[in-house]
């Protein structure tokens, strides 16, 4: 890979869950900075603009939702956040403010390189942005955004509006986590008391017209309490 190594910035305070992401990230051909404080990241942030950012919540000096804040004002670079089990609600909120992936403690090298690679394809997705006109490939699943259709394996398949205003919006942040209230903003407006379920009743109506049996993850994971991701392969 020469010159041309993904670089990637890790905030993290715990310093054996930094060396251990550092080591394996190391080992498969990226380029690792690290920062143990808030306000340190966000320097090496500006200086070195890394390609990924693996970002701990629970920071000494500021919450790590700070660091996300600082960083989205001026650039789409991914974050994946790193959280602890009893932490689910700053996973939702760090979600919401613009990370892009999350990884709860304690994980495995197979899992942090997997979440890595597909914030980095979700990156390179979104800088060659997809002129009007286009369509959105998974596997046998194509969305026609002219014609507003959607097809698996060549079969049209029949959305409603609102079925398909949300594959439509989650193909459109494909390998991204989206939260029930950031796909509940964009297809509703607003939020109640009934949206969640809603939103979970017209997901079930969308994988049974896609084919999907319960369980199955094809094009759309559940990502349990938190939200949807369309998946970009
Ligand atoms: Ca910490």
């Amino acid at each position: 890979m020469g010159n041309n190594k993904y670089k990637v910035l890790i905030v993290e305070d715990d310093r054996s869950i930094s060396r251990f992401v550092q080591a394996i990230l190391e080992s498969n051909g990226y380029q690792v900075l690290s920062a143990e404080r808030c306000g340190q990241g966000l320097l090496v942030y500006a200086s070195h603009m890394p390609d990924l950012v693996v970002l701990d919540l629970g920071l000494p000096d500021m919450d790590g939702e700070e660091f996300i804040r600082q960083v989205r004002r001026e650039s789409t670079v991914p974050i994946i956040v790193l959280s602890a089990r009893t932490e689910e609600q700053d996973k939702v909120s760090a979600l919401d403010l613009g990370a892009n992936d999350y990884i709860t403690k304690p994980f495995g090298t197979a899992e942090l390189l997997a979440r890595v690679r597909a914030a980095l394809r979700f990156s390179r997705l979104n800088m060659q942005a997809a002129p009007t006109g286009s369509t959105f490939t998974v596997d046998d699943l194509v969305i026609d955004y002219d014609r507003r259709q959607v097809s698996v394996g060549g079969n049209l398949i029949h959305l409603t509006q609102t079925e398909y205003n949300i594959l439509s919006f989650l193909s459109q942040h494909t390998g991204k986590v989206m939260t029930y209230a950031a796909i509940i903003r964009s297809i509703w407006g607003t939020m109640d008391d009934g949206s969640v379920k809603k939103l979970q009743v017209n997901m079930a109506n969308i994988r049974k017209k896609l084919g999907c049996r319960p369980g199955d993850n094809r094009y759309v994971t559940n990502e349990l309490g938190v939200g949807y991701r369309m998946l970009d392969e």
